[in-house]
């Protein structure tokens, strides 16, 4: 370590969900009420967030992996068709497209944002395309105007990964459901969290009323106190479903996370506008831009390409960050170069240019709410002091 770097005796993780006494006492009160699975603040947590984003209709469910996997189901994804995405994302946007039988088509992404370049997704059309995944990577909107432009000339559905997007706005609309069907995540690391957990949104009541059964065993008309007084303990199953419900357990910490969600995002931001000012004179590492089209970003993640001029790998500089007490990710490998998807795709290897540049570059820093003002002001201190040594 040089100059004025001074390491910090406790280790920074790169994320950390922020709870607090309430969701705490919540999750004790569903404990002691004898009632721990689906109940009434799984239906309190989804009339919430109906309510904060507007969608008529919204699912909870075990995760927003669940969410992609009977959202494809109930949008009738078969063996032979396509579907368009983009190699960066999580590789459920990916893997539930290809549990589903039908084949991943991918669009590169822009270099700055990392959103899915909408300019080449005319091109990846084929008579076999159904649909579009596109996602709204680390908190700022991809360009709906322009798929949903595409998606309506093709005769396309557009499900939405808005898994980094609690609370992100494109042109004043909550992300989520600018045409068929979107799917939020309340994994630890987003915006808010249940621990696990995810939201289908759909303004659609058919296809709400579908993924409804598929979420719970098939049973079109379901009621959480079914064993409880006067409920009736007869069932009737209407196609073959999943087990993908959502537990009050988990609600117990949605409801008071969703009550806080700005001001989780107003914390991400101003700590993310630090990074940004206290980055802009280490020219070897670039962060995010972000888009120009009028949005709400709600900072999900702050990531840093490693470039030429650091002089070193995205490996080694998070190994020399980790050497320092900082914690980092990776968000994300991009998913055709995965051994399985590189296996069975490899005509995509080497076919998308800057996802793979990107992939071997990109590096997400601490940014979560519970960090201090001066947190910041020490992953670039370790940055500079990694990229120091580098030069000496
Ligand atoms: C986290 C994430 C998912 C999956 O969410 P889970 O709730 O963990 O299933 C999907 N897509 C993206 C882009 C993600 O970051």
């Amino acid at each position: 370590m040089t100059g004025s770097f001074a390491k910090r005796p406790d280790f920074l993780p790169f994320s950390r969900p922020t709870i607090r006494q309430v969701e705490i006492d919540e999750v004790v009160d569903s404990l002691r009420s004898g009632w721990i699975t689906t109940g009434p603040k799984a239906e309190r947590f989804e009339r919430d967030f109906a309510a904060y984003t507007g969608f008529p209709y919204v699912l909870a469910l075990s995760s927003a992996t669940a969410g992609q996997h009977i959202g494809l189901i109930a949008l009738g994804l078969k063996p032979g068709d396509e579907v368009i995405t983009t190699p960066m994302t999580w590789a459920s946007t990916v893997s539930m497209i290809e549990v589903a039988g039908a084949t991943p088509v991918y669009v590169d992404i822009h270099r700055d944002t990392l959103q899915i370049d909408e300019r080449q997704l005319e091109a990846a059309v084929t008579s076999r395309t159904v649909g579009i995944i596109p996602v709204h990577y680390a908190g700022a909107p991809a360009d709906v105007d322009a798929i949903l432009a595409v998606a309506r000339r093709h005769g396309l559905w557009v499900f939405e990964d808005a898994a980094h997007g609690v609370g992100c706005l494109y042109k004043g609309t909550h992300v989520g459901c600018f045409d068929r069907l979107g799917v939020f995540s309340f994994h630890p690391i987003k915006n808010i969290t249940t621990g696990e957990g995810g939201m289908l949104v759909t303004r659609d009541e058919a296809l709400a009323k579908k993924l409804k059964a598929l979420r719970f065993h098939g049973l079109e008309k379901q009621a959480w106190n079914r064993y409880a007084e006067g409920g009736s303990p007869q069932v009737e199953i209407v196609l073959p479903g999943f087990k993908y419900n959502f537990m009050d357990l988990q609600a117990a910490l949605g409801i008071h996370q969703l009550a806080s969600v700005g001001e989780f995002n107003d914390r991400r931001r101003a700590l993310a506008a630090r990074y940004d000012a206290l980055l802009a004179d280490v020219p070897e590492v670039e962060p995010l831009g972000v888009p120009g089209y009028d949005h709400f970003h709600t900072r999900h993640l702050y990531v840093v390409k490693v470039l030429e001029a650091a002089r070193m790998t995205r490996d080694e500089f998070i190994a020399a960050l980790r050497e320092r007490n900082v914690g980092t990710g990776i968000h994300f490998r991009a998913v055709h170069t995965q051994p399985y998807y590189a296996g069975k795709y490899p005509q995509w290897v080497g076919a998308l240019p800057v996802a793979e540049w990107v992939s071997e570059r990109l590096c997400s820093i601490p940014l979560f709410p519970l960090m201090t003002d001066g947190d910041p002001g020490y992953v670039v201190g370790a940055i500079k002091d990694v990229l120091a040594r580098r030069r000496s």
